[in-house]
């Protein structure tokens, strides 16, 4: 139960002339909030479903119960307007050699579409462009002199070294920011549909979870118009991208091999087509954040944010009944019940000369759309927030001694965790699945588009600066000795 204390003590430590002391935390309270949370009556804390009021209030409650300062525009809640894509219907057939077969939602195909209405491929032409990513610095091109106007392109997970044993350019190992450009790409070259081949290990997640998420509506912040639609997008299970390449003359294993090279150039599939039939209907909802304040001694001290999100996946009417709930214990329960409880912390301990900022995030799952928000409607502002703190969510492992840093040199923080960390006797390892991309995946704020791009943030006050997720990892064979 260690792993809240280095960033609650690294705040302590770092406000130490105005609060000598550091607030308690109870793992009791901690645990009890996320049973709470993760019950069936609060409906898997899905966005716009019937669990989000009953988040609402329970969260309300708490913060009023602490006195903190409402900082929404209803209270304590911020509205967070959303535009919601649902997919009505969706049929799809592969044609392999001559050979149609329907490819199931969910099992074999997870694909949406944008474009309100009806999405019609007709017996499309398939094109493969190895990993699809684009870097002319690098000399990478797979489009060049590829025609795939009106076909389906299929791409490889991951980008050119993620897999290959060797940094060509793209960060090795790490997952680079060009392989998130892939479906623009696509889109920039004409293609009619996007899909990307599934492989657990550039992708970092296995295909149930892509797969089990699969119809549930998307999300975007309505910020007054409709961006612009690209056609059908997803994702092939494994199998099925693996048995396309074949009818098309690659072998799986191979085609990787060569797309990792700069002079690979994408192959039209012979015998393969797609048909697909997406019906897509939009709306406008509403969703909230819920943020409160413990304003500081010294209004021009500036503020510290603490983060976590709320929602998790809701109710999936697309699941066996028994199973509709995901109830998000985890992910992130214990982030908001961790949240909660350092501000109960915070409230019973002498103000603080800066001011404490609590949100609680809607819609994470959705893309961070709540945080997001926040970002471009800050309660105070981010120019003298001097640093944030994500909690998202708690890993459930036993005692650790090591603390892996994720996207680290990114924040003049690292400093601070590291003498905290050490005087706990916890030692900071260097992220180990850097393939995740984890920095971009959990950053909760808009800021965090910028670190996605690579761009390392500098001064802290800046407003920019935010904190990376901390995980700990088991005390190995090697260093349990002593814990
Ligand atoms: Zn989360």
């Amino acid at each position: 139960m260690t792993r809240w204390l280095p960033l609650l003590l690294l705040t302590a430590a770092t406000t130490a002339s105005a609060d000598p002391r550091a607030p308690i935390l109870s793992a009791a309270r901690i645990k009890a909030d996320v049973k709470t949370l993760s019950a069936d009556d609060f409906h898997g804390r899905g966005p716009t479903q019937p669990g989000e009021a009953i988040t609402l209030a329970f969260l309300e409650k708490r913060f009023a119960a602490l006195g903190l300062r409402p900082a929404g525009d209803a209270g304590y809640r911020q509205t967070v307007p959303l535009l919601r894509w649902t997919r009505e219907t969706a049929r799809f057939d592969l044609s392999l050699g001559g050979k149609t077969e329907a490819l199931r939602p969910g099992v074999e195909i997870a694909a949406s579409s944008r474009i309100v209405g009806t999405t019609t491929l007709d017996r499309a032409g398939v094109v493969f462009v190895g990993y699809g990513v684009v870097e002319p610095r690098l000399g990478y091109d797979p489009y060049r002199g590829v025609d795939v106007r009106g076909k389906v392109v299929v791409a490889l997970a991951g980008d050119p070294d993620v897999e290959a044993g060797r940094d060509l350019g793209f960060g090795g190992r790490a997952s680079s920011p060009a392989a998130r450009t892939k479906l623009a790409e696509a889109q920039k070259h004409g293609a009619a549909a996007f899909f990307q081949i599934h492989d657990t290990f550039p992708s970092s997640y296995p295909w149930l979870q892509l797969a089990n998420s699969d119809a549930v509506p998307g999300y975007a912040l309505d910020t007054g118009s409709v961006p612009p639609a690209f056609g059908i997008r997803g994702t092939l299970r494994n199998d099925i991208g693996v048995a396309l390449l074949r009818q098309g003359g690659l072998d799986y294993a191979a085609a990787k091999r060569a797309a990792q090279r700069a002079d690979f150039r994408g192959v039209a599939l012979q015998g393969v087509a797609l048909s697909a039939d997406v019906r897509t209907s939009l709306d406008r909802a509403v969703s909230h954040n819920i943020v409160g304040i413990l304003p500081g001694t010294d209004p021009a001290a500036g503020s510290i944010l603490y983060g976590a999100h709320w929602d998790a996946y809701g109710e999936n009417a697309f699941d066996p009944p028994a199973d509709r709930i995901r109830n998000g214990a985890v992910d992130n329960g214990t982030g908001t019940a961790t949240l909660l409880e350092i501000a109960r912390a915070f409230a019973g301990a002498p103000r603080l000369r800066r001011s404490v900022v609590f949100a609680l995030w809607t819609a994470e799952e959705k893309g961070l759309l709540g945080a997001t928000w926040y970002a471009d409607h800050p309660a105070l502002p981010l120019a003298t927030t001097a640093a944030q703190f994500n909690l998202d969510p708690h890993v459930v492992l036993g005692r650790t001694r090591d603390l892996e840093l994720i996207g680290v040199g990114r924040t003049p923080l690292e400093q601070d965790l590291a003498r905290v960390a050490a005087a706990q006797g916890l030692r900071i390892v260097p992220e180990e699945n850097t393939e995740a991309g984890w920095a971009c995946r959990a950053s909760t704020s808009a800021r965090g588009a910028i670190w996605c791009a690579g761009v390392p943030l500098r001064a802290s006050g800046s407003g920019r600066a935010t904190m990376p997720n901390a995980i700990t990892r088991p005390a190995t064979r090697s260093n349990r000795a002593g814990t």
